[in-house]
């Protein structure tokens, strides 16, 4: 039954705001990545499907692998072989299970997984970052240069490791003769970079203690470690 007050609370649910705007932006995301997955969002950005909404016809193709497919953000940033790697990758992480899962879905429950504040900001950021590092590979296969899968996974890391950040250690023992005798490497969650050189100084001590390896000479590429020691 339309009346007054019920067209006013029609305006005014229009008028609400809208929740998914404020979780978008990352204060600690640069602006231009920002302002990207805001273009993702409201689908102003120039992949061929958004292209043919707006009625600008072009053979579409996409960009990302051989398989040549239609351009569309769907397949740009989520079905397409490396995007689906990537998402994997670091689902597993987060415990995220993607299968099944839309693009906005996905997105939404990296935003709402559970974890410890620290976490919760990093977790927030990355759908960002993943379709961020897909654009410019996109972009940098259809204007003639290529990024790696490895590179990928640096760009995406880089960008999300801020100090403290998420951190691993690794180290190796090499005998006399600079043969390698044994190597270990572990994430050890969130850190800075002083405590994660730290740790790796200490399991490795830890390590030759228990196979009485003794007169080891330690190497790191940490400067202020080595001083501090
Ligand atoms: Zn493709």
């Amino acid at each position: 039954m339309f009346t007054v007050k019920s067209t006013c609370e029609i305006v005014k649910s229009k008028q609400e705001p809208r929740r998914d705007f404020e979780v978008l932006w990352n204060k600690g995301l640069p602006f231009k990545i920002n302002f990207f997955l805001w273009r993702v969002w409201k689908r102003k950005i120039a992949t061929d499907d958004n292209l043919k909404k707006m009625r600008i016809n072009i053979a579409s193709r996409c960009w990302c692998c051989d398989r040549k497919e239609k351009e569309t953000m769907t397949h740009l940033f989520l079905i397409a072989p490396i995007a689906n790697m990537l998402w994997r990758y670091f689902s597993l992480f987060a415990g995220i299970n993607i299968e099944g899962m839309r693009l906005q879905q996905l997105i939404i429950s990296w935003w709402k997984q559970k974890a410890i504040p620290k976490l919760q900001s990093i977790y927030r950021a990355i759908p960002t970052i993943i379709m961020w590092s897909l654009w410019k590979r996109r972009n940098a296969l259809k204007h003639g240069s290529g990024i790696s899968w490895e590179g990928m996974v640096e760009m995406t890391i880089e960008v999300v490791r801020g100090n403290p950040g998420w951190s691993s250690f690794g180290f190796c023992f090499r005998d006399n003769k600079g043969d390698l005798i044994y190597a270990k490497a572990k994430g050890i969650g969130i850190a800075t970079n002083m405590q994660a050189e730290t740790v790796a100084i200490l399991i490795a001590l830890r390590e030759c203690f228990s196979r009485r390896i003794q007169n080891v000479i330690i190497e790191t590429d940490s400067l202020s470690l080595k001083k501090i020691i």
